[in-house]
């Protein structure tokens, strides 16, 4: 498929030569813009991510501002691809590439290129970034002054990567089983509403957690095999398999933490975690610190809650400092504001205790969807994958995401 026209030829002696060396790259060393040219070698669809066949995601792995680029090697060699056309512009043997930004364009070791986006597809289908291997391919983009690098992969590698990094690899099979589903969910439901470049998830626990290779366990790989395609799905459409750590003793009414009330979210309650790790904290934060995070000045001098859902977390609070200003907000913006693994939970009783606010809780995360400490403990009770997803997403049911996905 790759035989070489002679602007092939122009193209990989121009790239070569700046490519060959593995280090010592750098933006002084910009050529003429790379871009098509008439006659190029176009790859198949299915070569640049647009089959139907499989599910890819698209994963943002690494960002860089300003003047720092960021480092990629290919050691079984690249193909440099334009995605509006699949155009390859040129293929490399094992490389070390750097990318960066030169005169506002992206580039790459150095020489700029005419698209802001750009497919690097490896060879034998791993490649390395910031010290990790990698599966699947890199979309390169350029937006601003910031480098991107995604990592376009096949769903059912991407969750090999997710799940160790999720989840404890040797909790029990059907807890990694449940795990593995919800997760699946969660990102088809977020990559189903993004057909273009940009990417669909983070790899952060924004998202999901997500290091390539690295951490992959037999007993998560085979989770993910056993329940391979499948996923959540209410009323047609593929759940949001959204989930935390620990519910504290009850999940939550996804309206009551977001804006947006899902049927299938909705609150239970969930006695298992309880003795599990985080299933109960005591936060301690200096009130003069609190003040100062809130926007107050001085010092808390007291917490009221205003409302609390009907799992006891709290819904809004009003927080008094001792110079006399006053700040009614959210439990959410609250918990964001003094820090998320600070205050783990909205399920928590404020208290100021002189220089002191203490917050006695339950539970780590925001307490949506499966609970996944619970689920661990279900599973060493005997319950399968499918009984403990049926606790957490009420009404959802469990079925390969080929019948609905890709909605095109
Ligand atoms: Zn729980």
């Amino acid at each position: 498929m790759n035989s070489l026209s002679p602007i092939h030829v122009r193209l990989i002696l121009l790239v070569v030569l700046i490519s060959t060396v593995s280090v010592g790259w750098s933006a002084s060393s910009a050529a003429k813009p790379l871009g098509p040219a008439p006659g190029e070698l176009v790859l198949h669809e299915s070569e640049i991510g647009r089959s139907n066949d499989s599910a890819l995601v698209k994963v943002s792995i690494a960002r860089s501002a300003g003047t720092n680029g960021i480092a990629l090697s290919f050691e079984g060699g690249v193909s440099l691809i334009l995605p509006a056309r699949g155009l390859v512009l040129t293929n490399l043997a094992a490389s070390n590439i750097m990318l960066g930004i030169v005169s506002n364009r992206l580039s790459v070791s150095g020489t700029s290129m005419t698209s802001a986006t750009l497919i690097l597809k490896p060879r034998d289908g791993l490649f390395r970034c910031q010290g990790i291997r990698y599966r699947g391919d890199v979309i390169a983009q350029v937006s601003g002054q910031q480098v991107s690098v995604i990592n376009r992969i096949e769903i059912e590698e991407y969750l090999r990567g997710v799940l160790p990094h999720e989840v404890n690899p040797a909790w029990h099979p059907e807890a990694l089983k449940a795990q593995a589903i919800a997760a699946r969910s969660y990102v088809l439901s977020r990559a189903s509403e993004n057909r273009s470049f940009a990417h669909d998830v983070d790899n952060t626990v924004s998202s999901q957690v997500y290091k390539g290779t690295l951490g992959e366990k037999p007993s998560t790989d085979k989770a993910v095999e056993e329940t391979r395609g499948l996923v959540l799905m209410h009323n047609g459409k593929i759940a949001v398999g959204f989930f935390h750590a620990s519910c504290g003793g009850a999940t939550e009414d996804s309206g009551n933490v977001w804006s947006t009330t899902l049927p299938y979210l909705k609150g239970k309650h969930s006695p298992w975690c309880a003795g599990t790790p985080h299933h109960s904290w005591v936060a301690l934060i200096p009130a003069s610190e609190a003040a100062q995070l809130l926007g107050l000045t001085g010092s808390v001098a007291s917490i009221e809650v205003r409302g609390w859902t009907p799992t006891q977390r709290v819904r809004s609070l009003t927080v008094r400092s001792g110079t006399g200003q006053v700040r009614v907000l959210s439990g959410a913006d609250f918990r964001r504001a003094l820090g998320i693994n600070r205050v783990k939970s909205m399920l928590f009783t404020p208290r100021v205790r002189g220089p002191w606010v203490q917050l006695v809780g339950r539970g780590w995360g925001h307490g949506v969807g499966m609970c996944q400490w619970c689920a661990s403990r279900m599973a060493q009770q005997g319950m399968e994958a499918a009984q403990i997803l049926a606790h957490f997403y009420h009404t959802a049911a469990i079925l390969p995401w080929r019948i609905v996905w890709p909605i095109n």
